[in-house]
Formats: structure tokens, C-alpha cells, sequence
């Protein structure tokens, strides 16, 4: 990829030279420094007294540069830019993951000139200016290193390989193409069917990217479902059990179980890996009607969550009136009955409430022994599934992705029907619009105002 060598606001002068810490924390058994800049030989020499092979790991003695005292035993690697990961020349240093080796090791680089501590997302940054990354990459980077679970891990490698942004770069290509096109029929004197010859052309290459970015589309906001998680509400009467099954399911005690109704008055949130996808379980505290204003308050929120859930899992108690709360015109098919408490009933009146209700899916669980819960659980897993695994994987997996392939599409299709008309100019212009949109989703144009939020994520020494 060519480079961009955009301006890019609020990031120091790039001619500094970073470095970080690139693993987890210390203590570990292994550190990773990594170093980038146009002074990451200079720095590396000064640390191991050499400059390795390119790409070749070598044992090495790393000492301090004034004292020349030695701080540890480490391997070395070097990586001269362009063909490094931030397309500059960069160093990486992975030593013992003690504090104090890397205090000595960071006090040494300090004291050398020109080089600084990186700011979280700064070595993405670079490679992102350096036309390493385009920016589906960085918010794929960011997505795998926050994956959970196997099915986002899946979704942000795949995008990390260009599947949204290599797509989008060819579209943009061929579009400004298309425009070539349109202003060449523009500029043609008006002699015959020339500008005609030319103008069709554009409009033919306008339909099939308009069509493909609508197939795009088509994923839904899947994508961006996978990132979040699916929502599943425990909702239903006071005292029926729903934080004592959030609490089975989570295992540790994330909500207050208590005898006394209305006590839990946040929305408590569990997240879960279910059969390798997200989903996130939230205890929407007894939803009732209270007169006091904090509980009013954490019970507009809990309906709030609950309304925007994938799946409600309306809670009933076996001992309590059966349908209590549960208003069955409200009836979705991802409100799901489930009666708690069923260790209160003998065998026959089990028996008697599986086969009475006609409401799928039911089921009959009890929080307080586990009964029931595991069955609960690949249910929702099934949910899980059906929802994520259709055929294709998806190719939006953020709004900002989807809004711009939104505005993309919007542009080209008036361009065609604009085209019908003939109106060259209008055209170009729509055609133009289109091509910024994508422009923006790659990070090729008016980057500004996104890498905030795309860099936001970002840890230090990424
Ligand atoms: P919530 O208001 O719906 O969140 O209900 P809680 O989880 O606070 O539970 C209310 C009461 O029911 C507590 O005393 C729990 O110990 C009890 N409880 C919850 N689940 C079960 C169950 O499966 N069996 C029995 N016997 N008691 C339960």
C-alpha cells in the first residue's frame, strides 16, 4: 500500500523516536520492548553494543550505554523499516519480566536523545501513517486484542487480513475510474454520441458497486453484534429468583441475592462465553413498581436494557401465581418462560407444570440446586448460534463502517438515476461523494476526526 502521509492532529512529531512495553504486565516471565523510529538502531547498538541481522533473533547482553553496566540477558531482534510493523526502523528487545530489569532497561533509553515513551496506540498510529494498516485494520487490531471469545477472535482476524478494507479500496479505485469517465464526457465538445459512450460506462461500473455495497450491508448489524455481545435480560416479578440465577450462572456472587424484594437496584452485567460467542446477561433488578425515587430510577433502566435485549428471560416462581407480570401479547419470540425454584415441587406437580405450558421455549429450573441451568444454558448457546452462523461471515463490524458504506451507496445510486437524466455534472459530484465515503471508511481522507475514537482502544505498547 502506498504510504498516506497524512497530517495527523494531536500526536507528537513522529520524528521521535517511541518505546514501550509491548506484553503484559510485569512481573512475567518474559518482556517485550519494542522500540520504533529513525533512531531504533541507534538505540538497540546502545543497549546490546551491535546491530543483529535483519529479522534474525540474537542472544545478547544488554547493558547500560553510560555506565556500561549490565542489566540483563535478552534476545534481540531488528527490523529495518519500510518492511517493519510500524514501517519504521524498529528494534525489539525481549528480556527476563522483572520491574527492575525493565526500570534499568527504560532508564537507559530515556537518557539517550531523541527518544520518549510511546502513547497508548502510538506504534498502531504509525503504522497507520506509514500506509501499513489502513483503518479497518486498526479497529480489527483492536478487536482481536479485546476478543473474548473463538467467534470474535474469527471475526476481527479475518478483518485484520483487509476482508472490509482491501473490498473497499477496490471499490474506491474503480470508482474514481468511473470518475475519470464522467469527467472526460463532461470535457467533450458536443459533437455526436461520445459523451454518451463515456457516461454509460461510469453508470454500468456505479450500478455493480452500488449493488455489491448493498450485499455488504445485507449482513445486518451482525458484525457489530459479535464485538458487543448478544444481550439477554433476566426480567420478571420481585423474588422469584432472578439474581440468585444470575449468581448460578456466573458462579461468584455478582448480584445481591436477598430475601427482601427490590434490593438490587442497578442492572448487573455478566459476560459469558457460550459456545465460543458473546453474551452478556443482565440482572434487571425487580421490576416493580416502587415509589422510591432511586429504585424508580434503577427500575427505568432495567426496562430500558431489558426492552433493547435479544432474549428475555421472563423468571416466574414455581410456588407463586403462574403468568404472574408475564403479559403474553408481549410475546416475542426471544421471551423465554423460565419457572425457578422447581426443588419446592413434588414429582407430580413438576410433571403437572411441564405439561401444562404451552409457551416455547420453557423452561423449569431451580437457581438454588443448579437444576435446569445447564439446559438453560445451551438453549441460549443455540440462540447464540443461529444468530451469528449464517453462511457469510459479516463485513461491517462497527457503525462507522456502516454509516459511511450507508452514505456510499446513498451517492451512487442518485448518481445513476441522475445518469438516466444525463446530468453529467450532478454525476461527477455524486460520484465524488461516494468515493469520500470510502475514502473515509480506509482512513485515506479526513482521518482526523475518527482516529480519536478508533485509537481510543489502544493500550500503551500497541
Ligand atoms: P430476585 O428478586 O428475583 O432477584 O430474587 P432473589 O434471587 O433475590 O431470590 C429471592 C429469594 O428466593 C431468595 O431468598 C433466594 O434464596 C430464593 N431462591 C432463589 N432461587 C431459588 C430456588 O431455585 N429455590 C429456592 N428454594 N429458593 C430460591
Amino acid at each position: 500500500m502506498a504510504a498516506l502521509s497524512l497530517p495527523i492532529k494531536g500526536v507528537r512529531e513522529t520524528g521521535d523516536t517511541i518505546f514501550a512495553l509491548s506484553s503484559g504486565s510485569v512481573p512475567s516471565a518474559v518482556a517485550v520492548v519494542r522500540i520504533s523510529g529513525s533512531r531504533a538502531g541507534e538505540a538497540l547498538r546502545a543497549l546490546i553494543g551491535r546491530l543483529p541481522e535483519a529479522r534474525r533473533a540474537v542472544l545478547a547482553r544488554v547493558r547500560d550505554p553510560l555506565t556500561a553496566e549490565s542489566i540483563d540477558q535478552a534476545l534481540a531482534l531488528w527490523f529495518p523499516g519500510p518492511a517493519s510493523e510500524t514501517g519504521e526502523d524498529m528494534a525489539e528487545v525481549q528480556l527476563h519480566g522483572g520491574r527492575a530489569v525493565l526500570a534499568a532497561v527504560f532508564s537507559a533509553l530515556k537518557k539517550l536523545e531523541g527518544l520518549r515513551l510511546a502513547e497508548p496506540g502510538e506504534f498502531t498510529l504509525r503504522a497507520f501513517e506509514h500506509g501499513r494498516l489502513d483503518l479497518t485494520r486498526v479497529e480489527a487490531l483492536a478487536d482481536l486484542i479485546y476478543a473474548d471469545t473463538e467467534a470474535q477472535r474469527q471475526q476481527a482476524f479475518r478483518h485484520m487480513r483487509g476482508m472490509l478494507g482491501d473490498r473497499a479500496e477496490g471499490w474506491r479505485r474503480t470508482l474514481i475510474e468511473a470518475m475519470a469517465l464522467v469527467e472526460a464526457a463532461i470535457d467533450f465538445p458536443d459533437e455526436g454520441d461520445v459523451p454518451k459512450d463515456l457516461l454509460e460506462p461510469a453508470l454500468s461500473i456505479s450500478a455493480r458497486l452500488c449493488r455489491e455495497i448493498e450485499e455488504t450491508l445485507a449482513s445486518g448489524t451482525r458484525g457489530e453484534r459479535l464485538r458487543e455481545g448478544l444481550t439477554v435480560a433476566i426480567a420478571g416479578p420481585p423474588n422469584v429468583g432472578k439474581s440468585s440465577l444470575l449468581n448460578r450462572i456466573a458462579r461468584r456472587e455478582a448480584a445481591i441475592v436477598s430475601p427482601v424484594p427490590g434490593t438490587t437496584r442497578d442492572v448487573i452485567e455478566v459476560h459469558l462465553d457460550l459456545a465460543g460467542f458473546p453474551v452478556t446477561l443482565l440482572d434487571t433488578a425487580g421490576i416493580h413498581n416502587s415509589s422510591d425515587p432511586v429504585e424508580q430510577e434503577g427500575i427505568r433502566r432495567a426496562r430500558a436494557r431489558a426492552q433493547g435485549a435479544d432474549v428475555v428471560l421472563w423468571v416466574l416462581d414455581a410456588k407463586g401465581p403462574q403468568g404472574q407480570g408475564f403479559d403474553p401479547s408481549a410475546e416475542r419470540e426471544a421471551h423465554w418462560l423460565v419457572t425457578n425454584k422447581c426443588d419446592l415441587l413434588s414429582q407430580s406437580e413438576l410433571e403437572a407444570l411441564q405439561s401444562r405450558t404451552a409457551h416455547r421455549p420453557h423452561l423449569v429450573i431451580s437457581a438454588e440446586t443448579g437444576a435446569g441451568v445447564d439446559d438453560l444454558l445451551d438453549e441460549l448457546a443455540d440462540f447464540a448460534r443461529a444468530y451469528f452462523k449464517p453462511s457469510e461471515p459479516a463485513l461491517v463490524t462497527r457503525e462507522r463502517q456502516r454509516h459511511l458504506l450507508e452514505q456510499a451507496a446513498a451517492a451512487l445510486r442518485r448518481a445513476i438515476s441522475e445518469g438516466a437524466g444525463g446530468r453529467e455534472e450532478v454525476v461527477a459530484e455524486e460520484l465524488r461523494v461516494a468515493a469520500h465515503a470510502l475514502g473515509r471508511l480506509v482512513g485515506r481522507v479526513d482521518v482526523e476526526d475518527v482516529l480519536d475514537v478508533v485509537f481510543r482502544d489502544f493500550c500503551i505498547g500497541k
